[in-house]
Parts: structure tokens; C-alpha cells; sequence
């Protein structure tokens, strides 16, 4: 048979965390790849879903989602970020934020639109795009003083006439980034200036560190309007095999999402919307202490790494720690990362494969932090024998 898969897939062949967690598997290595938890999400949320399923919430909820948690959402939104969404017509619950990406750039982009997106991106964006037959515009992020910022100006050059929408990720995977408020300024401008819509990946929200506070892009002047804002809850509660997301917009393009979004899912699980819903109201204090946590493991893992010889970047938000490999002798982060459970016994990922243009992250290895301090201790007890 000649090749099935469609021309504008062609280019995904099994994403690398899919080979990185086989490779730990086979290998009986330390997974510093993929980024789940090894952790379980606050006990009353789970019991929640448990009590959902016995109390025969089993059938299909309404396609916008569960009223209970489009008001959650509603109230968090405001509470949180003096944002206002109406619960009916302004929230949509997805399966994720992976499916609220992939209907969004469906329903919003033409074939031939294109799309920006900061590279190292995270990788649903690029076939979501694709799927879409829209045409993905990296801008590159560059570490400057230790953190990966892009250049305003290459910013606004990356628009052109066919420039439909723009992907914002912030706190950003995999560079641990969370965009200041200068920077998303430089952002809003731009959307405004050439009519574009914003597409924001926030599914990191609260996992910032440090004091750093994130800023959604809608809460600048003119950007509620014309912003897509998703987000899920996933990372926040640390239950990332509930695959529950929900997008914030108006309502027209709420509207035009769920046209699309109603035929590749329909609806999303009904026992897991009624345990968020709880989880938003009665949990956020969890998710405090789950920061608190992060921070910590952070800091392990950053010191840990540094012993080690790699060059360390520090992350403001999210599970990920970016490096610099050079320091140790290697050049290629791609070839170090598939020897490295040979070599030491630990799976980590070469961040590399999230740009369009890799040579310019070939040197960048990532590590996650989400995981037991006996984990990371001994990842780094392992990593220390590259430099012996
Ligand atoms: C984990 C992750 C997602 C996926 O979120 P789901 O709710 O599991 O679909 C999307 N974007 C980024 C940046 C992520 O790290």
C-alpha cells in the first residue's frame, strides 16, 4: 500500500516523548521527559469524580459543558483576573487544551492563513496548524541574562498580509518563561495593529515562581475582544490524565470553536467537569502548596544539574528546566538525550524538536521537575558521572 497518512501530516512521524518514555521503559532509566506528575491531585477532587461516577453522572453532558463548571470557570476568571465571561455563551469545555487548540486554529484559520508561534514550541501547535493546511511562522526565543525572551522587532516582522492569528504560551513549556508584562504588551500592539486574533495557552497559570505573577494576555487594554483564552486542568491539579480543558472568549468566536469542536468530540467527560468544577471552587489552596513544592524541586533539580557541569536556565513558571549541554562537551542535545539512558540511566528531552529552525536549540536539553525528591536526587547522582 502506498502511504496513507495524508500529505500534511507526513511531517509527525510518533511525537519524541512517545520514543523518550519507550527508551526509559526499555531501559529501566529515570524520566526527566515526558511532564506528569508522579503525584496524585487533592484527595476531595478525586473523591469527587468518584462520587460523580457512582452518582450516575455517565451520559453525555450538554456540548458547552456542565453548567457547574462554566460558572467555576466564570468565578475563577473574575476572581483571579478581574476577567468577566459569561457562562453561558463565553465558556466552552474541552477535551483539554489540546482540543480547545487544535478547534480553535479549525475554526479559526482559512488554508493558506498563517499562524505565529514563539519556537520552542510546544508540539500540538505545529499540526494543528498543519491539520488545518494554515502555514505555522516561528519567532525565536533566545535566552538573554538566563531567560528565553523574543525580539519585538522579528516579532513584527513575522506578520505579513496572510497572518491570521498568533499562538501565545505563557508560562511558557519548555522554557519555563512567563512573558512580562513589557513583552505581552509588545504583543497586544501588534495583534491590534494587524487585526490578529490571540490564541493563549495557559494550562501553567498558577505554577509560577519566585513572585512572578502571570499575566493573561486578555487583561490588556483591547485584547479581551479578539483573545482565544484556554486553559485546562491538567497541570494545575496535577491530574493530567483528565484531558478537561475550557476556552474563555467572546462569544462569537466561542461560537465559531464549537462548531468545530462539536464534531470531533462533542462533549467532554462528564465525571471529570463535575471534579474540576469542585477542584476550581474548593482547591486552590492545594495548588498554592503544589507551587510551593515546585519551587523546591526546582531548585534541586537546578542545583543538582548545575554540579553536574550542564548550564542551568532558571524557569519562572511551569515543570521545566532549560540547559545548556556545551558546558559539558556535547553539541548535539538530540544525540546526547538518546544516549543518555546508555550513558547514565536518565531520559530527559532535546528541545531541539520544538523549533522550526533546530540548529538554533540544538544545545538546549530539557529536564522536568514534577517528580519525587528521591527521584530527581537520584536523576542527579546519575547525571554527576557524564563530567567523572
Ligand atoms: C500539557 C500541555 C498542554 C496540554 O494540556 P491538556 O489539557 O492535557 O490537553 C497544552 N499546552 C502546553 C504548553 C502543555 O504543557
Amino acid at each position: 500500500m502506498t502511504e496513507p497518512l495524508v500529505s500534511r501530516m507526513r511531517a509527525f512521524g510518533t511525537t519524541i516523548f512517545a520514543e523518550m518514555s519507550a527508551l526509559a521503559v526499555q531501559t529501566g532509566s529515570i524520566n526527566l521527559g515526558q511532564g506528569f506528575p508522579d503525584t496524585d491531585g487533592p484527595a476531595a477532587m478525586l473523591d469527587r469524580a468518584v462520587q460523580a461516577i457512582v452518582s450516575g453522572a455517565n451520559q453525555y453532558p450538554p456540548g458547552p459543558g456542565i453548567p457547574e463548571l462554566r460558572q467555576a470557570v466564570s468565578e475563577h476568571r473574575a476572581g483571579h483576573y478581574g476577567l468577566n465571561y459569561a457562562p453561558d455563551g463565553e465558556i466552552l469545555v474541552t477535551v483539554g487544551a489540546t482540543e480547545a487548540i487544535a478547534a480553535s486554529v479549525l475554526a479559526l484559520c482559512e488554508a493558506g492563513d498563517e499562524v505565529i508561534a514563539f519556537e520552542p514550541y510546544y508540539d500540538s501547535y505545529a499540526a494543528s496548524i498543519a491539520l488545518a493546511g494554515a502555514r505555522l511562522v516561528a519567532v525565536t526565543m533566545r535566552p538573554v541574562e538566563g531567560r528565553f525572551t523574543f525580539d519585538p522587532d522579528e516579532l513584527r516582522a513575522a506578520v505579513t498580509p496572510r497572518t491570521r492569528a498568533i499562538l501565545v504560551n505563557s508560562p511558557h513549556n519548555p522554557t519555563g518563561t512567563v512573558f512580562t508584562r513589557a513583552e505581552l504588551t509588545a504583543i497586544a500592539e501588534l495583534c491590534q495593529e494587524a487585526g490578529l486574533i490571540a490564541i493563549t495557552d495557559e494550562v501553567y497559570e498558577h505554577l509560577t515562581f519566585d513572585g512572578v505573577e502571570h499575566i493573561p494576555l486578555a487583561t490588556l487594554p483591547g485584547m479581551r475582544e479578539r483573545t482565544v483564552m484556554v486553559s485546562s486542568a491538567g497541570k494545575t491539579f496535577s491530574v493530567t490524565g483528565w484531558k478537561t480543558g475550557w476556552i474563555c472568549a467572546p462569544a462569537a468566536l466561542i461560537t465559531a470553536v464549537q462548531t468545530v469542536k462539536q464534531f470531533l468530540t462533542f462533549t467532554a467527560s462528564a465525571p471529570w467537569q463535575l471534579a474540576v468544577a469542585y477542584g476550581l471552587r474548593n482547591e486552590l489552596e492545594w495548588v498554592s502548596a503544589l507551587c510551593d513544592g515546585l519551587r523546591h524541586k526546582r531548585d534541586r533539580l537546578m542545583d543538582g544539574l548545575a554540579t553536574a557541569g550542564f548550564e542551568v536556565l532558571r524557569p519562572s513558571g511551569t515543570y521545566f528546566v532549560q540547559t545548556d549541554i556545551r558546558p559539558l562537551g556535547f553539541s548535539d542535545g538530540l544525540e546526547l538525550t538518546r544516549r543518555l539512558p546508555e550513558l547514565v540511566g536518565v531520559v530527559a528531552i532535546p528541545t531541539q524538536v520544538f523549533y522550526d529552525h533546530p540548529d538554533r536549540g540544538r544545545h538546549f536539553v530539557r529536564f522536568a521537575f514534577c517528580k519525587k525528591d528521591e527521584v530527581i536526587d537520584e536523576a542527579v547522582t546519575r547525571l554527576k558521572r557524564l563530567s567523572a
